[in-house]
């Protein structure tokens, strides 16, 4: 085991993450030290390095990892589910801690809620022990508290990075929120991670037709090849949000409209676009608007009359991330999740950041 570690550190909004070693501390009680092999980059990534969510720096980015178990802290003997844990094992971990005290955490029993939620990669220093606290880098330390998962029986590392954040959060929004109905027609906003696992997640769940209405057409010729969608249509040749609808009304039975509606653009125009496609009694969840990209008029009247059922969506919880985990054979079984990923060094990271920006699905950091 190496004493010190390389990750890719954002030091100002703005400009290009640079590499810096830390030394690896030795785990306190309950604390693992996991070597990192693959680590994702998300759409988010590229928003905290822009400064669109308020962020401290410097700051070892990336949220989405997957490692071996380097060293266990005094007292840790099994990870989440109560598998037993040693050194070696290949394990993933959620993101974010939540406190376990607070009112959301206990009395809503909702933890994405939890206002003092640590998470890596986001609002976890560079320059405050431990340091290693971010997913772009060679090893990390798994605060105690942290939900960490083995990797279960038939699950691969390359399957955990595949979708990333985007498959425990449209397990969360679609699944345990939304809810398919086998039979549903279901429109699809958006083609990058969190519509293609929601799309995912909707096939799983039984529907009957999943529209996919996004872009770039690169992105739909992916996902119309992994089997992902019955129908696609890119939004940059077709503009007119009106002639979006006509395309979307005539894929749903007798043209009444979407059964449920999954918004995963992130693009605020596209809340009345969807209200607009999803039929009267209708479900529309808005996942998509992670970062607060500003208002946007909607016509309320459309929620009254179609009498539709407004639903939202925050993040992921360790029982989403464990919910995620556990389709992944499924998942790669019906669909083949290799497709979707991109491979880069870590010193690259700079490179597969803008790639993502310009259309790459899935930009992973191979350390
Ligand atoms: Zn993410
Ligand atoms: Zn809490």
């Amino acid at each position: 085991m190496p004493t010190t570690a390389r990750g890719a550190v954002l030091r100002a909004f703005h400009e290009p993450l640079e590499i810096a070693e830390a030394e690896i501390p030795a785990p306190e009680p309950g604390a693992v030290i996991a070597r990192i092999g693959l680590a994702g980059i998300c759409g988010t990534d590229i928003h905290l390095s822009h400064g669109n969510l308020p962020i401290p720096t410097p700051l070892i980015l990336g949220h989405e990892a997957v490692g071996t178990v380097a060293a266990l802290g005094e007292g840790v003997t099994e990870d989440f589910t109560g598998a037993p844990l040693a050194v070696g094992d290949a394990i993933t971990w959620t993101s974010s801690i939540s406190c376990g005290r607070c009112h959301w955490c206990v009395v809503e029993g909702e933890r994405t809620l939890c206002e003092t939620r640590r998470v890596y990669g986001i609002n976890q220093r560079f320059d405050a022990f431990p340091r290693l606290s971010g997913g772009f880098a060679e090893a990390i330390y798994l605060q105690p508290g942290s939900a960490i998962f083995k990797l279960p029986e038939g699950v691969t590392p390359d399957m955990v990075i595949a979708l990333g954040c985007a498959g425990p959060t449209a397990y969360h929004g679609v699944v345990d929120i939304t809810k398919i109905t086998p039979g549903d027609t279901v429109l699809v906003q958006g083609a990058g991670p969190v519509g293609i696992a929601a799309a995912m997640y909707a096939h799983l769940g039984g529907a009957a037709r999943v529209l996919m209405v996004g872009g770039p057409q690169a992105r739909l010729d992916l996902a119309r090849s992994m089997g992902v969608g019955t129908d696609w249509l890119d939004i940059f040749t077709v503009t007119d949000p009106a002639e979006r609808l006509a395309w979307t009304l005539e894929r749903t039975p007798f043209g009444r409209g979407a059964d449920v509606v999954l918004e995963c653009t992130g693009v605020p125009s596209a809340v009345q676009e969807g209200m607009d496609a999803a039929r009267r009694n209708g479900k529309m969840l808005v996942l998509g608007q992670y970062t607060d990209r500003g208002a946007t008029p909607i016509n309320p009247h459309t929620i009254t009359k179609k009498q539709l059922t407004m639903l939202g969506s925050w993040a992921f919880s360790e029982r989403h991330y464990l919910g995620h985990l556990r389709n992944l054979p499924a998942m790669q079984a019906r669909f083949g999740l290799d497709p979707l990923i991109t491979r880069y060094r870590l010193e690259d990271v700079n490179q597969a950041m803008a790639d993502m920006a310009g259309g790459v699905m899935k930009p992973v950091l191979v350390m």
